[in-house]
């Protein structure tokens, strides 16, 4: 059975889609935007965070810890990242919530578990489960049995992606799909690959093969101050979608800054950590923009 590197399953979300969502995270990004809010799911492989505001100083990890990662010095406990090879013993004796493993293997009928437990409240608000990311395309089997199981449920499935996949193999697995939540972040070509690592031609081609498939979709962009929150870039990209068929509205979602204490845990750069939301007047400026194009929502 194939299983799906997991980071979390969000249950009773609002924020993925319409009505009430399950959402499940997948680890591991083929993209690395330099302000993704969720900074456990760009790796692969598993990471340990290490809040060290919740430590409350048991050593329970100094005695577990085969690689001698955590130390008792001078009455203090101190964790060394560079000796850890993530075995997560550390965090399964850590009560405090200090150490904390992200990335689990499971299979679908351990989140299928999970997923049905709220299928009523799915039917009553037309919500249903919406796989995320990390990047769903770099999972597509795993994705693909999931949402299988879910359409056995009658439970409607979305997805959130990046589109940065070849389309054919992308293809199998939004046939099945209810709705595609994607994202265009900065139209101008350099300037994608010097804020994600990748260039974006090839999804400005995936979302043109989308709207051929007749499946609702939705067209996003995170309002980042300083990189993707100009005039231009948000005129650009509405003019891009003004000919869509399928597209139900393009989506300006405001900086979320909540990955902050995330990237402290990982003891990763965060380039946009004084960076705030937009205010409401600026976004009301930016959908006005869009708006000459395309219909446009604000979240
Ligand atoms: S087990 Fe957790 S709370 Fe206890 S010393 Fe280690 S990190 Fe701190
Ligand atoms: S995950 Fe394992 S190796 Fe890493 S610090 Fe914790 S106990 Fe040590």
């Amino acid at each position: 059975m194939t299983t799906g590197n997991i980071t979390e399953i969000q249950r009773c979300s609002f924020n993925d889609g319409p009505g009430i969502r399950t959402t499940v995270f997948l680890k591991g990004c083929n993209m690395n935007c330099a302000w993704c809010h969720n900074p456990e799911t760009i790796r692969h492989t598993k990471d340990l965070h290490y809040y060290v505001g919740n430590c409350i100083g048991c050593y329970k990890c100094v005695y577990v810890c085969p690689c001698k990662a955590h130390k008792k010095i001078n009455g203090e406990h101190r964790f060394f990242p560079n000796l850890c090879v993530k075995c997560g013993k550390c965090a399964a004796v850590c009560y405090a919530g200090a150490m904390e493993m992200s990335g689990t293997q499971m299979g679908v009928e351990d989140v299928m578990q999970q997923v049905v437990q709220d299928k009523p409240y799915y039917i009553d608000s037309n919500g249903g489960v919406t796989i995320s990311g990390g990047e769903v395309m770099c999972q597509i089997p795993f994705a693909l049995e999931l949402t299988e199981a879910c359409k056995a449920e009658n439970i409607s499935v979305g997805v959130e992606t990046n589109m940065h996949v070849p389309f054919e193999e992308m293809k199998p697995l939004l046939d099945k799909i209810d709705l595609v939540m994607c994202d265009l972040k900065i139209f101008d070509n350099a300037e994608h690959k010097k804020w994600t690592d990748v260039e974006n031609t090839l999804i400005k081609e995936n979302i043109k093969k989308l709207d051929e498939l007749g499946i609702p979709y939705i067209v996003r962009t995170p309002l980042v101050p300083g990189a993707t929150d100009s005039n231009e870039n948000i005129k650009a990209i509405a003019e891009f979608l003004k000919d869509a068929k399928n597209m139900m509205y393009y989506e300006l979602l405001n900086f979320n800054p909540l990955g902050g204490s995330k990237y402290k845990s990982l003891s990763r750069k965060n380039v946009f950590a004084d960076a705030k939301p937009l205010p409401k007047s600026r976004i009301q400026e930016l959908k006005e923009i869009a708006e000459a194009y395309c219909t446009v929502r604000v979240e």
